[in-house]
């Protein structure tokens, strides 16, 4: 039963039970955090042998010593691994350090000021405010970095088989002065969706009918992140592109830091040689050449794409329990009151609570000790208009610390819920 068929009388009494209850979990003194997308000490764990993968042999292709300065785009090896991780060929991929959020900043910023395909094309030189799309409920970081350099952003709907592509295809038709858009492509941060063949196509054409120099931010963070077997397959955006003339329109992203070493691991960008090209220009200005210690070190370690997918099986097989008890909680003490997304890899969990509510749940949560993502977070400028959108992150706590996280956490979403049912029928009635 829901909680809008019950009288006001039958919500006051749940009211008074659950009230109480939460005051138990109050008392308990709980110090539990469900907030940032961290992988375990378990799982990083994992990787330890990265420290012993180069035993004194330093040289690589072309005679090549990573002890030493030099190689912008990274080495070979570390350039081949991206490759094959984001769908690119070789020469569309440069190794970089240990963000690719990073390489993020750095090509929007080059972009604006020098432009992504030489001064002529800058995003300077257009007149009005600057725009760029954030797909909701989307990834936090994303929206820091256009709201520090200044975009105006508007936000499109993400749905299960991806964003609404009409509303994207409307948007960027109608206004030349939208820069580009923000993806996570597979297993969505926070969602865990991944877009459709259908999407993924449709990408492929908006650099046919949005303004010039428009750039899709291909995010793809989560590429190998399955939490099962029969993983979810993401068509490939640049071969696409390819077919459709399109290539420079798009830049991807990727990193090793949900594989290896989260802040320690290695980051990627890919895109067409001619946007290559210019971003290298201001690369070389920034630095004389990247980490090649730690390149090599992640080549040796994880040796191509099939050592990749059978390091990622040891993460699911640790991580797979807490998404499934966190679900199982959920269902059992959310059903008639909230919705959430039951990703099939990625970090994240998404729950949609009553409108009105998110706030109030995060906040009950976090008075009983259950520290969660700020309610907002996941909308540019930290507002959720309907204020119903929270992101569990299950990676990070131990199962048990799980289960005793998740009864606070349902306890605030239900109690949050009916005290709101209480305002608005009191409020209809006087
Ligand atoms: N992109 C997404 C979608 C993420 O969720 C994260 C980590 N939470 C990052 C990028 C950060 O990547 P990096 O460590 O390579 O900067």
């Amino acid at each position: 039963m829901t909680l809008n068929q019950l009288t006001i009388d039958e919500l006051i009494t749940k009211e008074r039970e659950l009230a109480a209850h939460y005051t138990e979990f109050q008392r308990a003194e709980l110090r539990l955090d469900l907030t940032r997308g961290k992988p375990s000490p378990e799982q990083l764990a994992l990787s330890d042998d990265l420290d012993h993968a180069l035993s004194g042999d330093y040289i690589v292709t072309n005679n090549i010593d990573v002890r030493n300065y030099g190689g912008l785009e990274g080495i070979q090896e570390a350039r081949h691994l991206g490759a094959s991780l984001l769908g690119v060929r070789d020469e569309e991929i440069i190794a970089g350090g240990n963000a690719s959020l990073s390489f993020m900043y750095q090509y929007l910023l080059s972009a604006w000021l020098f432009g992504p395909l030489g001064p002529e094309t800058a995003w300077k030189r257009e007149k009005g405010r600057l725009k760029f799309l954030c797909i909701v409920p989307g990834y936090d970081r994303h929206f820091t970095i256009s709201e520090d350099l200044g975009f105006e952003m508007l936000p499109v709907d993400m749905n299960s088989d991806g964003p609404n592509m009409d509303q994207i295809e409307e948007l960027v038709q109608m206004d030349p002065l939208i820069k580009g858009i923000w993806c996570v492509p597979k297993y969505q941060n926070p969602t865990g969706y991944t877009f459709s063949e259908d999407t993924v196509n449709r990408f492929a054409k908006l650099g046919k009918i949005a303004g010039q120099n428009f750039r899709i931010m291909w995010d793809n963070a989560y590429v190998v992140h399955d939490l099962y077997e029969d993983s979810l397959n993401l068509p490939n955006l640049m071969d696409r592109c390819r077919s459709e003339n399109t290539s420079d329109s798009v830049i991807m992203f990727g990193s090793t830091s949900k594989i290896t070493r989260a802040g320690g691991g290695l980051a990627f960008l890919a895109a067409s040689p001619k946007n290559l090209q210019f971003f290298k220009k201001r690369l070389a200005v920034q630095m004389i050449g990247p980490d090649k210690l730690n390149q090599l070190r992640h080549v040796r370690f994880l040796k191509d794409l099939d050592g990749i997918h059978s390091h990622m099986r040891r993460h699911a097989e640790i991580i797979r329990p807490k998404f499934e008890t966190v679900l199982n909680y959920l269902d059992e003490g959310l059903a008639d009151v909230a919705t959430w997304t039951r990703p099939r890899g990625g970090y994240f969990i998404s729950v949609n609570t009553p409108n009105g509510t998110a706030s109030e749940s995060v906040k009950l949560a976090s008075e009983a000790g259950v520290k969660l993502t700020p309610a907002g977070a996941t909308f540019p400028y930290g507002r959720d208009p309907n204020d119903s959108n929270i992101r569990l992150a299950p990676t990070y706590p131990t199962l048990e610390e799980i289960q005793k996280a998740m009864p606070v956490f349902v306890a605030s979403v239900l109690l949050a819920s009916i005290r709101q049912c209480i305002k608005n029928l009191q409020g209809d009635s006087s």
